[in-house]
Parts: C-alpha cells; structure tokens; sequence
C-alpha cells in the first residue's frame, strides 16, 4: 500500500533553516511542505491544514505557535472525526527565555512536541559521548565548552552549547556554571567542542557542522516520528531512541 505523504507547515521559512527544509524535502517522496509561514503570517489557520509543524524561527514567535498548535490539537481532522487536525509540532528554534520554555513545556501536556537544540545526528552522539566522558574523567579535569557559529545567530551561547552544560551539569552533580566560550565569525554552520583539561593532559570532543541538511534531515525525520505520538515534550534522543543521559535536555 502506497504511504501517504505527511503535510508539513514550515515557520521561519524564508530563513536560513526554512530554505534547507523545503530544498530538502523536495527531494523526500514521504513530505510535502503545504504551507510556509513567515514574520507577520497569520499561523492559527495553517496550522489546521497540517500534519505536523515545523518551527525554525524566532524565540518570540512561541507565543503565537503554541496557541495556534493548542487550538489546532483541539479540533478534529478534515480528513478523519476522530483524530486532530495537527498531529504534533518540532521546535527547533532556540534561545527561549525561562518563561517561553515554561509555555513550551505546558502546552506539551496537549501537544506531541519534539524539541532539540540540535537534530544532527553527530550532535546526539556527542552529547551521549560528553556524558559518558563526564563520568569517566574525574571532578580533576576541569570543563570548557567552545562553540563557534556564523555572525549571523542572534542567540549566544547556542542552544547547543547550553545543552552541553546542561548535561555536565547532570553527568558532575553540580549545580556551578559550565564556562562556555562563544565565537561568531564568517560563515560557519556550528561547530562545537567540549574540553576536559587534567594534570598533564587534555580530551577534547568536537563536532563540526558543515551543512545546514544535516538539521533538515534530523527535524523531517522528527516531523515523522512525532505524529500519532501522546502529548509530551520529546527530544531528538527519543526520536532515536538513544538510552544514554537521560534526564538531561
Ligand atoms: P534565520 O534568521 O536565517 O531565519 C529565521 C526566519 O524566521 C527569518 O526568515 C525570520 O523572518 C523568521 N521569523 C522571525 N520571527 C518570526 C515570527 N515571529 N514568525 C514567523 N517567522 C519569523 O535563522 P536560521 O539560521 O534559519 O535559524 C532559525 C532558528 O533555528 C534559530 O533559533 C537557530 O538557532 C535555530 N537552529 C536550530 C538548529 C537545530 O538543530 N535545532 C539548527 C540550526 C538553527
């Protein structure tokens, strides 16, 4: 039987995200982007002519995203009664305030909602290799985070970064910042390092984005996965289904 394709919004989508994801998935037979929202498109209605959302925005624009999904999650499918119109929603902005990630976490308790700072699959690795480092080397190395974006990226550190943090954080048992250095310069996609520096020596874990598919791949594969799933708050690691760091972002 033939697989019907799954019908994408995309918001942000005359962004540097927005671009890679329509070229990308006008190469996937399974997605099709039906509606493109960008700054001052209305996304209440397009929203309930979509399987799945897609956002690669702003932070500011979580505040209309999550009503619209709410309402959207609310109302039955032109298609069939007993399923809702929007079957999930992928955040792949980043740099949410504390309050637009507590909006985010409430409205997960009504809408399947993947979201990850980063949906490379090197990424995921690196952040089960960060923990699992973490733990073998000892509170006597001490730990840095590098990352390096384009001059472009509004937010610093990158979500990335404070994912990282966030998982030393978790892995040490300690509540003190992680030190994280932020470099904007030319046109690199992200690259991300973790530094663990010993008496006498040092471990260094890199990961280095050269393309910008690698996001589009891993948030079309998530735009997939999260359809039909319970109303929850999911990471890229669920999407995976990786068992290492759990508990951390
Ligand atoms: P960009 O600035 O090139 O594009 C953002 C787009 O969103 C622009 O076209 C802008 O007009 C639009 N926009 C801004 N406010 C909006 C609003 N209220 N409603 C609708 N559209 C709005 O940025 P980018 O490089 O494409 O990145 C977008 C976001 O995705 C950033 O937060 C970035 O950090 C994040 N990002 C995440 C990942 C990941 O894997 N999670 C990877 C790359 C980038």
């Amino acid at each position: 039987m033939k697989k019907s394709r799954v019908r994408v919004l995309l918001i942000g989508a005359a962004g540097r995200m927005g671009k890679t994801i329509v070229d990308f998935a006008s190469r996937a037979p399974n997605i099709e982007i039906v509606a493109q929202c960008d700054l001052g498109d209305a996304i209440e209605p397009a929203m309930k002519n979509c399987d799945v959302a897609i956002d690669f925005s702003h932070a500011d624009a979580i505040e209309q995203i999550c009503r619209a999904a709410l309402l959207a999650t609310a109302s039955p499918s032109s298609g069939g009664q007993d399923r809702p119109a929007l079957g999930g929603l992928v955040i792949g902005t980043t740099g949410h305030s504390p309050a637009q990630q507590e909006l985010i976490k409430k409205t997960a308790q009504s809408v399947p909602i993947v979201f990850a700072s980063n949906f490379s699959i090197g990424v995921n690795a690196l952040f089960a290799l960060t923990h699992n480092a973490a733990e073998i080397l000892s509170d006597e190395f001490g730990i840095e985070i590098i990352e390096t974006h384009h001059r472009m990226k509004k937010d610093a550190p990158s979500g990335t970064a404070k994912t990282l943090a966030e998982i030393l954080k978790k892995a040490r048992k300690i509540d003190k910042e992680i030190p994280t250095r932020s470099i904007r310069e030319g046109d690199v996609v992200g690259e991300h390092t973790v530094v663990f520096t010993g008496p006498g020596e040092r471990v260094e874990l890199t990961h280095r984005a050269s393309s910008r598919e690698i996001f589009a791949r891993g948030a079309l594969r998530a735009a997939q996965w999260v359809i039909g799933k319970r109303a929850g708050l999911y990471t890229m690691r669920d999407v995976l289904g990786l068992r290492i760091c759990s508990g951390a972002l």
